[in-house]
């Protein structure tokens, strides 16, 4: 292995260059002195676009409105006036190439807004001349090492960098593998590939990934029955059309979740009276969110994932109006069948599967014969199950452990990852949706954008 790196300035690798990694390397060249190094690790040539901004599809569209969207906490409206700065051509793109129609309630496709964040990233390094502070690195991270020269990152070809500080940025874990007739990652366009348009497909989950994966069928012109399969059934809340901010007058506490939940109930009905729509009720509860789920006990967190997760999931995480309208119309058409249920034993034939299900309560069971399964149940969240050499290494070297209720891993309020002894390390970093159990709403680009300029002032 060959040791690469000077010994001046910081030395700091991120690992994973989707908008986590990205935005804190920006931030981190705002601050850096000229010796400072940077090392930026992602796995895909994408740096910059991650899962959520990497999807070719222009029907894909964010799930936050743009005046959301901005990269930074401290100038809101950067992302709608990079949006309305875009070339004729490259509005035309976002499908209305009117700039006065490109505002802050905008739902812009996904694919944009990787391009903003690449393009923040090439005028960091490019026009402005970070080049000597930022090195991309294109190859995954495999093994922090810890020894008595300190702690140095191995990538996969084997070359090894010292460094002073190392950040996991690497987002969701991976999806379950694919089986024949099984497609566990749903992101993968593969998964589409060779399907017959009348074939009947099985989608398990009806979030916002079954959305995705529906918009990809029917722009491929797809006719066949779409059943999607989820516990409750229930379907992502739309965003109003016009939306209607909402203060909480008494800041609501988590210590006690019965009480919150009657609180949240009341204001939602107060918020439908005044016109405000009960949507009101939870995107008032945001400036909350983080410091509720700190305050809850462990056990208050649990009960809370086990009976209002699905609840929260759909009035949380809401889909923009154009794209639930052709969900809807797809339902009412007969075309989705949304089932409440269990997937129970699958047999694959030659080319269908026999999937039977077990429905909700005391409605027993169904057989639906299909060909292909694919899974959008949301990502698998228990670090301690997955098969990615880096995470396993950490975990078996004791540098990280799980969080009690098993969302991601460990870090304390300020995201330092906590080892297997329970110590926090000053060194090792995590950021992003694998930090959930000490955040819980740390998955969305609002709260991210925060996190990343906290832990780069912290950093530097
Ligand atoms: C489909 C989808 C749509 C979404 N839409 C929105 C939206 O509209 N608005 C919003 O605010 N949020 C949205 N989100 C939430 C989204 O999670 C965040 O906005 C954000 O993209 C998360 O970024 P991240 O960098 O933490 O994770 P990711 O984007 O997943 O990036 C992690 C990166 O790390 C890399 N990586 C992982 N392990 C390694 C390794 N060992 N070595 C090297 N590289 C590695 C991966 O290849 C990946 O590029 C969406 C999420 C998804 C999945």
């Amino acid at each position: 292995m060959t040791a690469i790196g000077d010994q001046s300035g910081r030395r700091i690798a991120i690992i994973g260059a989707g908008f986590s990694g990205s935005l804190l390397a920006l931030h981190l060249l705002r601050r850096c002195r000229p010796e400072d190094r940077i090392y930026l690790v992602e796995r895909n040539q994408n740096f910059g676009r991650g899962l959520a901004y990497a999807t070719g599809n222009p029907n894909h569209l964010l799930n936050v409105r743009a005046g959301n969207m901005s990269a930074f906490p401290d100038e809101p409206d950067h992302f709608v006036r990079w949006l309305q700065n875009l070339p004729a051509d490259q509005r035309a793109e976002i499908g209305d190439p009117n700039v006065a129609n490109l505002g802050a309630s905008t739902f812009v496709p996904r694919r944009v807004y990787g391009n903003y964040i690449q393009e923040l990233l090439g005028d960091k390094i490019w026009r402005e001349g970070q080049s000597h502070n930022l090195f991309l690195l294109t190859d995954e991270a495999v093994a922090l090492h810890r020894d008595s020269d300190g702690l140095s990152l191995e990538l996969a070809v084997g070359r090894r960098y010292p460094i002073d500080h190392a950040v996991l940025a690497v987002g969701n874990f991976p999806p379950t593998a694919s089986t024949p007739g099984y497609f566990g990652d749903p992101w993968n366009p593969a998964c589409l590939d060779g399907l017959a348009p009348d074939a009947p497909v099985l989608i398990l989950g009806t979030g916002l990934t079954f959305i995705d994966t529906v918009l990809s069928l029917l722009d491929r012109g797809h006719t066949g029955k779409i059943y999607a399969l989820s516990r409750r059934g229930l379907l992502p809340r739309v965003h109003a059309a016009v939306p209607a901010p909402w203060k909480y007058e008494a800041p609501p506490s988590g210590r006690n979740l019965v009480k919150l939940l009657r609180q949240v109930r009341t204001i939602a009905r107060i918020a439908e009276k005044t016109g405000a729509g009960r949507r009101a009720a939870i995107d008032g509860l945001r400036p909350h969110t983080q410091r509720l789920w700190q305050e809850m006990s462990l056990p208050e967190r649990a009960r809370f994932l086990r009976h209002l997760r699905p609840w929260w999931d759909v009035h949380r995480h809401r889909a923009a109006p154009q794209v639930m309208a052709r969900i809807e119309a797809a339902i009412a058409a007969g075309q989705i069948e949304i089932i409440k249920g269990r997937i129970g034993e699958t047999t694959r034939l030659d080319e269908t599967s026999v999937v039977h299900v077990n429905l909700r309560g005391d409605s027993g069971r169904r057989e639906l014969v299909v060909d292909r399964v694919i899974d959008c149940s949301g990502p698998r969240s228990d670090a301690t199950r997955l098969d990615q050499k880096l995470i396993q290494q950490l975990l078996a070297s004791g540098q990280v452990r799980p969080d009690p209720l098993r969302l991601g891993l460990d870090v304390d309020p300020a995201g330092n990852v906590i080892d297997r002894q329970g110590h926090v390390t000053p060194d090792l970093h995590a950021i992003g949706p694998i930090t959930k159990g000490t955040f819980w709403e740390i998955i969305a680009v609002p709260d991210l954008r925060i996190a990343c300029a906290a832990l780069a002032e912290r950093l530097l």
